[in-house]
């Protein structure tokens, strides 16, 4: 077994799987650094499983749920986007871009809320240049009842007068409470059938690395449209036939493969 332990210079560039490998470092270090909670890794492992099987790259049909779910966003009133562990060892980057571009507070949503991962989580997403970061504040959060875990805490600034929130590498308990609250939902999920996928209002099945770059494109693409222009997006976007043309996709993938092995000598 190779130890991928120091950086990323001791995964070969032309390894077949190089930026998996990347990735799986980012979150090994996360899990050190305590940014990311032991189940992280399983769940990263979970997505990376429908990745495979996505082709690894980003579909058509993702491509319309993301230009659907910036002009969601830009049309809301109150928008949030929560962040766990993984989002924040993944793309710290990237997704503090996104929320300094579209003046939206990222709030910081953990499941397993161990002493000190609020702050490790704060401090690499403020070294990553994010303006606005909620959820850390104990004297400002409000408890939902929907929920009998730690996530039941959400920031009275953020998540709590949210219209809107976008809840990448969710929980489906929660997904179904901040539904409970009459929140509008955009989930990120390489899984079109967990309980998340299935219950947003939006599902981008897509790898967050790839999705949160395209976002940021959208956002420079939509961001002078009218109110009535981004509503027509969002009106089209029917996400029940968006996730079903997914499921289709990975038929095909697996079919092609099937193909590819019974003609093999
Ligand atoms: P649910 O509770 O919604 O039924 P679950 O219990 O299978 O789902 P969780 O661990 O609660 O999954 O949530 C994590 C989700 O994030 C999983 O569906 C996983 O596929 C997805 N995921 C993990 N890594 C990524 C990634 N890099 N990009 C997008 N999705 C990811
Ligand atoms: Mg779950």
């Amino acid at each position: 077994m190779v130890d991928y332990k120091n950086n990323d210079d001791e995964i070969p560039r032309d390894h077949p799987r190089y930026q998996s490998l990347n990735f799986r470092h980012k979150i090994i270090e996360g899990m050190k650094d305590l940014v990311v909670a032991e189940a992280g890794l399983i769940a990263h492992g979970r997505g990376e499983c429908f990745d495979y099987i996505l082709g690894e790259k980003t579909s058509e049909v993702a491509y319309q749920a993301i230009k659907a779910s910036v002009a969601a966003l830009l049309i809301a009133k109150h928008p949030i986007i929560s962040v766990n562990g993984n989002i924040a060892a993944l793309v710290p980057h990237q997704i503090s871009k996104l929320s300094n571009l579209m003046n939206i507070p990222l709030e910081i949503n953990l499941f397993y809320r161990k002493e000190g991962r609020i702050e490790a989580i704060t401090k690499i997403l403020e070294e990553s240049g994010a303006l606005k970061i909620l959820g850390k504040d104990d004297l400002k959060m409000v408890e939902i009842n929907e929920l009998s875990s730690n996530r039941r805490k959400v920031d009275l600034e953020g998540i709590f007068i949210s219209d809107i929130v976008m809840v990448p590498l969710e929980d489906g308990d929660r997904t179904e409470a901040l539904k409970k609250l009459g929140k509008k939902i955009i989930t990120i999920d390489l899984n079109p059938i967990s309980r998340t996928a299935l219950n947003a209002d939006i599902t981008i099945v897509d790898n967050i690395i790839r999705t949160i770059p395209l976002m940021i494109k959208f956002y420079q693409e939509l961001k002078n449209l009218k109110m009535e222009e981004l509503e027509k997006i969002v009106n089209k976007f029917n996400n029940k036939d968006n996730i079903s043309k997914t499921l289709d996709l990975i038929i095909d993938y697996i079919k092609k493969e099937k193909i590819k092995l019974l003609n093999k000598s």
